[in-house]
């Protein structure tokens, strides 16, 4: 058992990809979902993943993860290059690394809160310290609900305590996959923020999937997906830089299409 105290270092590599390419179905029908994605994430960097619906965001995220093989490419995950991995290897990197901020909360039904908080590193073998617990749960505004069990919290609240989860997990790389789509303006700010000192203070490198020029103000780099190709980033961009950007690809995309 290690505690936390005695954990290794952040790695070198949290998240590079090369030509990854993620096709589905066969033939005729076949999508390709990603279409040569290459791209670095360097340690304690958070970057917001953009683009239309359909663009390949959500596979983006999978394969990154390790949930999803891709085609054909290479991914490397906590200095790890995950097509080399055996699958208990892939589980374990997964379990001991890599955080999950999803939409499918994966929140076990059967345990509280402060439970659902604790369960990676329980899992993972590392003895969590209550006080940890108790203090994430705060930080997320879930004082008053350590007890309740996932279906008596509304949806907002049940993302919260993914991400309580996934501060105490001190992973490696965390994903995020539209953390603040469900919640309102005040929480989502206050998510946002707790991202953000997450990348600052604790060396985490985060990827985070959204739809809003405000939450991804809060990252490094906005990267744009087009039809599964990376087409353009933003480096610390404004909201409005980011709205702007958005819009005039919209508007791009309707004449195209008119
Ligand atoms: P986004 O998250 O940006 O909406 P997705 O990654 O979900 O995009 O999808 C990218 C493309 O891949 C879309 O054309 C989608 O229809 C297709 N796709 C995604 N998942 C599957 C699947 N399991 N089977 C077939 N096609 C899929």
């Amino acid at each position: 058992m290690t505690t936390v105290a005695e954990r290794r270092l952040r790695p070198m590599v949290p998240l590079r990809l090369r030509d990854v390419v993620k096709t589905y179905g066969q033939g005729d029908n076949a999508v390709r979902a990603l279409d040569g994605v290459s791209l670095d994430v360097p340690p304690a960097t958070f970057v917001a993943v953009m683009g239309p619906s359909g663009s390949g965001k959500s596979t983006l995220m999978h394969c990154a993860a390790g949930l999803d093989v891709p085609t054909s490419g290479t991914i490397t995950l906590a200095d790890q290059v995950l097509t080399d991995m055996t699958d208990d290897a892939l589980t374990a990197l997964r379990r001991e690394r890599v955080a999950f901020v999803f939409q499918s909360f994966n929140l076990l039904p059967t345990l509280d809160v402060i439970q659902n908080v604790a369960l990676p590193a329980t899992l993972a073998g590392r003895r969590v310290e209550r006080r940890r617990v108790l203090h994430a749960i705060e930080r997320v505004g879930l004082g008053d609900r350590a007890r309740h069990l996932p279906a008596q919290l509304s949806g907002g609240q049940q993302q919260r305590v993914a991400i309580a989860r996934a501060m105490v997990a001190e992973a490696d790389v965390l994903f995020a996959d539209e953390p603040t789509g469900a919640l309102d303006s005040v929480s989502a700010h206050r998510i946002l923020r707790l991202l953000r000192a997450a990348v600052d203070e604790t060396g985490q490198t985060i990827m985070m999937t959204t739809h809003d020029p405000i939450a991804a103000a809060h990252a490094d780099a906005v990267l744009f997906l087009v039809d599964g190709r990376l087409a353009d980033r933003l480096d610390r961009p404004t909201a409005a830089q980011v709205a702007e950007y958005v819009a005039a690809q919209a508007g791009q995309r309707m004449t195209e299409a008119g």
